[in-house]
């Protein structure tokens, strides 16, 4: 059923507790932690316009790293009110604290339209045992709940799900931010009636992380395309040559079981015929985790399907990617996730490049509606500067593979239905 979302609340003079997700890149520069990219604030710009033109009392709740229950001060959202009262400007408060006296007494004196944020929710280790006392003591301050922080709706913490159920069950509203909405709409309503011929591109590391993925995918798309190192346990599951490609031997049954069930559906199935191989070579040195570091010698195109023993896969080859960019150039739905190699080294990301143009062109030429399933294709798609030029970008990881999978996430099942 829809949920509810802020548009439909009447939130003048209410004390609006709003879940965001500020956990933005930061960095330590002359002793101070500054923000790498503001993109996570920005995204929840239209929620806080609209709150605040609606008169609301708005207090934002977030985390930030991993501080683990310890007061970590490189893990202070201070820094985070101060780009955001730049960016909205106008005052951002901030408290030193989460829960508390100190809370209580900033959010009494907030007036319609006034903003702050707490700091660290994580800063409590109550926070992601989503422990009951500490859930009171955060939706003291709360007459309304939003929950705008989509990227982290699948853990059910205190901020995303206990906050929440408290407040509904004193009666009052649990809405969906802006983004969230939009994030529901397109990865959740979108996909639900696609309109054909509708492309899903998958690639990435493991076929582990993806089956569930491919396996309900199998009952809506006419293509699945796949890339990454996860195409090569599909290649070993038919009985290819892999070399030292990253496989997942343990899993070709699941493997053959999803190629099996293509097969069945009528639908199309296709992996790589050609690859960008590298042969692996020991650098003498250790990693953080003491595991040797491996360099990549000897990129080259190699037009046949099976690797070599000394040589490892890095990319689908030129073949594959035009082939692949065909099938996306005619789709009129098309979803996306997961790079088509190792696209961090500008020698593996040529495969990555090619889907990403085709995806545009067919959002541009055939209004297609092309929807980025998060993590890496939305960052393969912002290095190439084509982040604008597609129809939806999810700002989700763990999180939009797991509403892709169909599981009912925490932090949405806990919002109230319309
Ligand atoms: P995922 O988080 O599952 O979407 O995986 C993304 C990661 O998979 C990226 O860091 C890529 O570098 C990596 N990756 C993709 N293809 C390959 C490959 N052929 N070999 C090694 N790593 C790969």
């Amino acid at each position: 059923m829809a949920k509810l979302t802020v548009n439909d609340l009447d939130v003048r003079g209410k004390r609006v507790f709003v879940r965001v997700d500020y956990n933005v890149p930061m960095e330590e520069k002359d002793g101070q932690m500054v923000i790498n990219d503001a993109t996570r604030i920005k995204e929840t710009l239209p929620t806080l316009d609209l709150l605040i033109n609606k008169g609301a009392k708005i207090i934002l709740a977030a985390h930030l790293g991993r501080p683990k229950g310890q007061r970590e001060p490189s893990m202070s959202l201070r820094p985070v009110a101060a780009k955001l009262a730049d960016m909205i400007n106008r005052p951002v408060a901030f408290v030193d604290d989460c829960i508390g006296e100190k809370v209580e007494n900033t959010v009494g004196a907030l007036k319609e339209g006034d903003v702050l944020l707490l700091e660290n929710v994580r800063y409590y280790n109550e926070e992601e045992a989503n422990d009951a006392a500490f859930a009171e003591k955060l939706a003291k301050v709360a007459d309304i709940y939003v929950n705008d922080a989509f990227g982290a709706a699948h853990r059910a913490h205190a901020s995303t799900e206990g906050v929440a159920r408290i407040v509904a069950k004193r009666g009052g509203k649990c809405a969906a931010g802006l983004l969230m909405e939009r994030e529901l709409k397109f990865l959740g309503d979108e996909l639900e009636t696609p309109a054909s011929p509708f492309v899903v591109i998958l690639g990435g590391a493991k076929v582990s992380d993806k089956i569930k993925v491919i396996d309900r995918l199998l009952e809506k798309a006419d293509t699945i395309l796949i890339g990454g190192a996860m195409a090569y346990t599909f290649k070993l599951a038919n009985g290819f040559k892999t070399g030292k490609s990253l496989v997942e031997a343990d899993k070709t049954d699941v493997a053959l079981a999803a190629i099996a069930k293509a097969a069945k559906r009528g639908v199309k199935f296709l992996l790589p015929t050609d690859n960008i191989v590298a042969t692996p070579q020991e650098t003498g040195k250790l990693n953080k985790k003491g595991k040797p570091v491996f360099e990549f010698v000897n990129p080259r195109v190699l037009a046949e399907a099976n690797i070599p023993d000394a040589e490892e896969g890095f990319d689908i080859g030129p073949a594959t990617a035009a082939t692949y960019a065909e099938v996306i150039r005619s789709a009129k739905t098309i979803l996306w996730n997961g790079p088509m190699g190792m696209f961090e080294d500008k020698r593996f990301a040529e495969g990555t490049n090619v889907v990403a143009r085709a995806v545009v062109e067919a959002t541009q030429k055939n209004g297609a509606k092309s929807i980025i399933g998060g993590g890496d294709s939305v960052k393969a798609l912002n290095v190439a500067g084509l982040g604008d030029k597609v129809t939806f970008m999810s700002t989700g990881g763990g999180a939009s593979l797991e509403f892709l999978e169909g599981s009912a996430l925490p932090g949405v099942a806990a919002l109230s239905d319309k």
